[in-house]
């Protein structure tokens, strides 16, 4: 997750009276950890977990006994279905046999949380869209601020806001909502107070890739930020497309099955109204401050992914990736980077895609940046890049 989607989701265990933290910033130790317990063929988000997990473990403090962690898992094409059941052998195999492994399933939308899931489920999503609609106030500003650091600090006091507000309202859903939304128009207006300099000369780039390399910003050197000082303004697929599309998964195939007319149907149809209902409430406030950079609904993502990968047959991110390429280039993206790390499945798929999608958009750059944790000149790749966005926002117009 990216770093205010885990600190809200850590507040929304916390609601539910659970001990729970987000894993501390990755660093050069996670690294140290990460190449120690895996073998050096494992994808690099699978390191860097491992790694993360393993320094919480290693701190004096902690006690064993008293860990969970939160690892979901996923049915598809690539290796991600495989960090859990590794992550149980590592620890295994490392005399941690006591610590346990939380880990849902997007097979069901994480419906797999046991008793948990019920007071947890509603809080935890209404936690991840509450700090995907911050993270894009921070992206849609910090390009334009005149201070630097402005734009970050508001990010912050919003993002300690939101928690606050998860941890301290009463988890009875209306009350809940009420109180969210309310943070939500805090955080809007602190953002509003900001000084700007927006003109529209900006490229806007759309980012695309594997979920965690991409909103991780260790994983991917600050990617971002390093776009932003070229004067680029990003657009970052978020997180809560991924639940979007593992709900639309779920339909799929209850209906290829010709289960549409069970319970289980029926409980995903109710899930998905309240979902819709709730994300409706929270991000109604940013109508105007969003005009312009509004997230599609999946369905409109998973049909532009259609002429290139078709979701009856190609499952999971590079979908997502091909679809939501066309849906930025159709909002006026002026370049798309996609953030893989070395040697993902998806990001490979997805490259060999890409030439294609850029000929059918009057020639739009489309570049992967691959990440595996050793040094490469990312600052120099990203100031070439820059130059063929400039070059095709001017031709575009
Ligand atoms: S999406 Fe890519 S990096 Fe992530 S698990 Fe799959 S293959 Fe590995």
């Amino acid at each position: 997750m990216a770093y205010g989607s885990a600190r809200a989701f850590a507040s929304a265990f916390r609601a539910i009276g659970l001990e729970a933290e987000p894993t501390p910033p990755s660093d050069n130790r996670t690294r140290e950890l990460g190449a120690k317990y895996t073998s050096g063929d494992e994808c690099y988000p699978a390191k860097v977990t491992v790694g993360d997990f393993m320094k919480v473990l290693e701190r004096p403090e902690t006690d064993p006994e008293r860990v969970a962690l939160f690892m979901p898992t996923a049915q598809g094409p690539c290796r991600f279905g495989q960090y859990a059941p590794y992550l149980r052998q590592v620890l295994d195999a490392s005399g941690y046999a006591n610590v346990e492994i939380l880990s849902p399933t997007s097979q069901n939308a994480y419906d797999g949380l046991g008793t948990l899931a019920k007071p947890f489920v509603r809080t935890g999503w209404r936690a991840l869209l509450c700090a995907d609609l911050l993270e894009k106030l921070l992206l849609m500003n910090r390009p334009y601020e005149e201070r630097r650091g402005d734009a970050e600090a508001e990010y912050e006091e919003s993002l300690a806001d939101l928690c606050a507000t998860l941890e301290t309202t009463s988890a009875e859903p209306g009350a809940q909502l009420k109180a969210l939304r309310e943070a939500m128009v805090r955080s809007r207006d602190r953002f509003r107070k900001m000084s700007g300099r927006r003109d529209g000369r900006q490229p806007l780039i759309g980012i695309v890739g594997e979920i965690f390399c991409r909103l991780n910003t260790f994983s991917n050197e600050n990617l971002v930020v390093c776009l932003e000082q070229y004067g680029a303004e990003a657009w970052v697929s978020d997180i809560v497309e991924w639940i979007w599309y593992t709900n639309s998964e779920h339909f799929r195939k209850l209906k290829l099955e010709g289960r549409l007319w069970t319970a289980e149907a029926l409980g995903a149809w109710v899930r998905k109204r309240v979902q819709k209902h709730d994300e409706h409430v929270l991000s109604e406030p940013f109508a105007e401050d969003f005009r312009g950079r509004e997230e599609p609904d999946i369905y409109e993502v998973l049909e532009c992914a259609r002429p290139y990968l078709p979701r009856e047959g190609a499952f999971g991110e590079m979908v997502l990736n091909v679809g939501k390429i066309v849906y930025l280039a159709k909002k006026g993206a002026a370049g798309i980077i996609d953030i893989s790390p070395f040697t993902c499945m998806n990001g490979i798929v997805c490259e060999a895609i890409y030439p294609r999608i850029s000929r059918d958009l009057g020639g739009i750059p489309i570049r992967n940046f691959y990440f595996d944790g050793t040094q490469g000149d990312l600052d120099r790749d990203l100031g070439v890049y820059m130059e063929l966005a400039r070059s095709y926002q001017k031709n575009k117009k």
